[in-house]
């Protein structure tokens, strides 16, 4: 039996204010390190991230170019044409821009409302081994906060993060065993004690082989281990705002922070094909701070008027909406190994 959970609230503005304060400028500054990435690097067209189909027949909508394709056999919709591999890290590895929305001012906020809870929703499904040992693995921790929030409920927690940005604000400010390694390196290493819990936060959805991460991470556990995986979800609301608003959509966004996003049926065929059986959903997501964002770019006298001011007010309220209908742009997902 599958738990599903609906809703979380957050202060949208404090989570992103960095972002918030000049949305207009931050755009800009994003697609020019896309534009230099696209001088030096040739797109590749691709197949289905998940099980390979090469029909990219089922076009959901197009942006600069970029097609955003639903396969038709594991209903992941992901970027008709992508950047290589080598591209993409090192965007990770040097993006300052990628982790300024992260290593900032704000991460005592995003340590207590937003990786808190996700820990706290998947230690639900975790038990301790035999010695009552409690390890957790995060891959692509960014600053490491989910590694805090694990170690605070008792966990022995170790993250693994490329951006060189990242690791240092979390070695220096949160004291995060953070180490240097992609998740291939760090399962070649043959780590001595296996986990309770691997999870993927923001990840799958911007690697072009999630299939054999889940793998590695399905080597790593334990058995009766779980794997949490939150991802963008592409029948949500947000998506059916940036497909108003397809101009606001910049290129680079599909071609980095968006390589694909899933649907309950898509991460369900992820976890049947790497031995896992779903536990728990939870839905969530920031689809009314979309419209809000969406909205203040459009619209010129939109910023400080009395209807932005009463979308603010009613953030929560209109987000709940959307997520008990699983029409959030977030899914955390909770398998065991079986
Ligand atoms: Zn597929």
């Amino acid at each position: 039996m599958v738990e599903h959970y609906f809703g979380k609230p957050i202060d949208a503005a404090k989570l992103k204010e960095p972002l918030l304060a000049n949305l207009g400028e931050q755009a800009k500054t994003y697609q020019a390190q896309v534009e230099d990435l696209l001088k030096r690097y040739k797109l590749q067209r691709v197949n289905c991230f998940l099980c390979g189909s090469d029909d990219t027949s089922r076009v959901e909508f197009t942006v600069n170019g970029i097609s955003y394709v639903r396969c038709p056999v594991c209903d992941l919709v992901h970027v008709s044409h992508k950047l290589p591999d080598e591209a993409l890290y090192e965007y990770y590895k040097k993006g300052a821009n990628y982790a300024e929305a992260y290593a900032n001012s704000q991460y005592i906020y995003r340590l207590d409302h937003v990786a808190r809870p996700k820990v706290k929703f998947i230690d639900k499904y975790v038990t301790a081994n035999k010695k009552g040992k409690k390890l957790w693995l995060d891959v692509g921790s960014g600053i490491g906060d989910m590694l805090v929030a694990s170690q605070d409920l008792g966990y022995t927690a170790i993250g693994l993060e490329i951006s060189e940005d990242s690791i240092n604000f979390g070695r220096d400010r949160l004291g995060c065993d953070l180490r240097n390694q992609t998740l291939e390196q760090f399962a070649e290493s043959r780590p001595s004690d296996k986990f309770s819990a691997v999870s993927f936060m923001g990840y799958l959805d911007l690697v072009s082989n999630p299939m054999e991460e889940l793998a590695r991470a399905a080597k790593l556990l334990r058995p009766g281990g779980v794997v949490g995986v939150s991802v963008p979800h592409f029948n949500s609301f947000s998506r059916a705002v940036q497909q108003t608003f397809p101009k606001q959509s910049t290129r680079g966004f599909f071609l980095i922070n968006a390589l694909m996003q899933y649907t309950e049926k898509a991460i369900l065929y992820a976890f049947k094909n790497n031995g896992f059986e779903p536990v728990a959903f939870w839905w969530f997501g920031l689809d009314a701070m979309e419209l809000i964002n969406n909205l203040t770019l459009a619209c010129p006298g939109f910023r400080g008027s009395p209807m932005a001011k009463m979308l603010w007010e009613n953030c929560n309220d209109i987000q709940q909406v959307f997520d008990n209908k699983k029409a959030c742009d977030n899914m955390l997902a909770v398998a065991r190994k079986v």
